[in-house]
């Protein structure tokens, strides 16, 4: 696995603009990001099983389909994919709208695609942040197109203390964030973090036993952008 493979280089997306924007959909008056999973999405945990493989041995589903359940080699989380249907979870992530997001660079939030700029640019937010977003820093988070950058941070105003952003110019993959297994007793490994996700890079021998539950890149060429200024151009744009 090659860690300077650009996710950039996909710059025909599925939901790109030019081919219409995927539905949109609204829960209680609030937009529902793209990546958010829905209620009618949750599909059971296949069973987890030791096998060999052309790097050594790791995880594999017992009953595993090889290119819906692998990406680049590592075995990922399975999920359904009815978005819309149940009720939406907000504050969860789903692995391969995720994974999706990031392979195209689209829009976290209305998933259309976010190439298009003049600079050739593209906006992240990265929450938590202090500071400006430090070059080459990893990150789960997909990026996020203007109006959308807007609507959320006119909707949700603590967001615009806590957030960070940034334009970027280049996202080389690093790794994928997920579920660790021992690689003696095949029982899952859960890490100090909230959602109990390590970040694991394509060169570590851990990858082979990790279940992915997204795509992690690296953010590179930042320049970091005074989102009151960004969203006021945006917002005169849009008027
Ligand atoms: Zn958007």
């Amino acid at each position: 696995m090659s860690e300077t493979m650009s996710v950039a280089a996909a710059s025909k997306a599925p939901g790109a603009k030019e081919g219409g924007a995927p539905r949109q959909h609204y829960w209680r008056g609030l937009h529902v990001p793209f990546i958010a999973p829905w209620s009618g999405e949750s599909m059971p945990l296949g069973t987890i099983v030791r096998r060999p493989g052309p790097e050594g041995d790791g995880i594999a589903y017992a009953d595993e389909y090889g290119r819906a359940d692998r990406r680049h080699g590592v075995l990922w989380l399975r999920a359904g994919v009815t978005r819309g249907r149940g009720k939406p979870f907000f504050a969860e992530v789903h692995a391969l709208r995720q994974r999706q997001a990031m392979a195209h660079l689209l829009c976290q939030v209305c998933g259309t695609s976010t190439f298009g700029r003049d600079d050739e640019r593209h906006l992240f937010l990265v929450q938590g942040e202090e500071g400006p977003i430090a070059e080459g820093e990893k990150t789960t988070s997909p990026p996020i197109c203007e109006p959308c950058a807007h609507e959320s941070l006119r909707s949700c105003p603590h967001l615009r203390k806590g957030a960070t952003a940034a334009l970027v110019g280049y996202t080389p993959y690093w790794g994928v964030a997920g579920i660790v297994y021992d690689p003696i007793t095949l029982t899952p490994i859960l890490s100090d973090e909230r959602d109990g996700l390590t970040l694991v890079g394509f060169d570590d021998p851990l990858i082979r036993w990790t279940l992915a539950a997204r795509s992690v890149i690296t953010l590179n060429e930042c320049t970091t952008v005074d989102l009151e200024l960004e969203l006021t151009t945006v917002q005169r744009k849009l008027s």
